[in-house]
């Protein structure tokens, strides 16, 4: 989109003390090493013969797993899995990078404007929504694309479409880095039996969370502190070192959840002048260029530029086919 979005490839680093969950990321690897995605596997405790890439080799480490997380426990681990491409971008800079081009192109973006319904033409009782009603009046459109993120079931609602999307909160808390992570760049890292994981922003502070999954649907953006003891907990059990870190500042954020973690991309049944792309179940920013593709290809009634089979992301799905839960959610 013509600018930097502060990428970082330093790989996503997952590990767990269940062998049953081992077994999973076997299975992924295997699928993803043979569609060209290098993802190596670590076995036991000593981490076994894997390579864990250049970034981490110019780091001390006793083993693969201390070379790529100084001070992780790793005695009672069963395994774990590590991807060098993976990364993370800076979401702001990439939204601002689609906005800046879609007004390039000729979009009319109109901000603080706030959308109350979708409307249906008037003495028509076709099942076609027709545009919304908004805090600046009216808007007519031959298709409207409904991406209002975690609260869009009220808006969808309102022209009769029921989307399982719940919104839940997710809690993220801010550390200052200990000095033997603030050298090069640490890997995402994520203990999958407790959902905890470590993630260093650029040159900067230690994002934790990820323990938080069951918490009840709601849009309170409060910190609920007490949940800083689980997290802690979780932190020192896998990083015990991680005593060391400050807490600086705790944010709130509002995951959209579906039913089987997947999100909800297409044309509601019944229903025509509507798209919805929503639900994402805290993947979206890693799926929207894909989701973007797809949207507007459905919009201009063009094939998907790439393979996928858009049934299990079928608004419909849930009254009509069994759904396959997302298992990497936490
Ligand atoms: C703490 C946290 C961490 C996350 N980490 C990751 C991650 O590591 N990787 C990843 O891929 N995903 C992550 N996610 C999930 C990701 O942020 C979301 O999946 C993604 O932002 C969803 O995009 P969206 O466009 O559907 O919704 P949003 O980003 O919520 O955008 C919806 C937009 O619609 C607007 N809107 C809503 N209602 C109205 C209305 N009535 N009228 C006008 N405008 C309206 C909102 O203001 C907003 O701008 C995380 C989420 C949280 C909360």
């Amino acid at each position: 989109m013509g600018g930097d979005i502060g990428f970082r490839q330093h790989g996503y680093f997952f590990v767990t003390a269940r062998k049953e969950t081992l077994a999973g990321l076997k299975a992924a690897a295997e699928l993803q090493r043979s569609l060209g995605v290098p993802t190596r596997i670590l076995e036991g405790p000593s981490g076994g013969e894997a390579v864990v890439g250049e970034a981490a080799r110019t780091r001390a480490g006793a083993n693969p797993y201390e070379a790529l997380f100084p001070g992780i426990r790793t005695e009672d681990l069963a395994g774990g899995s590590f991807c060098p491409l993976d990364g993370s971008a800076d979401p702001s800079l990439v939204l601002d990078g689609y906005l800046r081009q879609a007004v390039r192109l000729g979009a009319k973006l109109i901000t603080g404007c706030h959308v109350t319904s979708l409307t249906r033409p008037e003495n028509d009782d076709s099942d076609k929504v027709s545009g919304v009603q908004t805090s600046a009046g009216p808007i007519s459109a031959g298709t409207v694309i409904l991406t209002a993120g975690p609260t869009m079931a009220t808006l969808a609602a309102t022209a009769g479409v029921d989307l399982p999307i719940r919104p839940y909160r997710r809690q993220v808390f801010v550390f200052w880095t200990p000095p033997e992570l603030a050298t090069g760049d640490p890997p995402l890292l994520v203990d999958l039996d407790t959902g905890w994981y470590a993630h260093r922003e650029k040159g900067g502070a230690l994002l934790m969370g990820g323990t938080d999954r069951d918490t009840a649907p709601g849009t309170s953006q409060a910190v609920d502190w007490p949940g800083l003891d689980t997290v802690a907990a979780a932190a020192l059990k896998r990083v015990p070192r991680l005593a060391e870190a400050g807490l600086v500042r705790a944010y709130v954020g509002i995951r959209a959840l579906t039913p089987d973690f997947h999100a909800i991309v297409g044309r509601p049944g019944g229903l025509s002048g509507i798209l919805v792309a929503g639900g994402f179940s805290g993947h979206g920013f890693m799926h929207s260029p894909a989701i973007g593709e797809i949207i507007a290809a459905m919009a201009l009634e063009r094939p998907v530029p790439f393979e996928i089979d858009l049934a299990h992301l079928s608004p419909d799905r849930f009254d009509t086919q069994q759904v396959h839960a997302e298992r990497a959610i936490f």
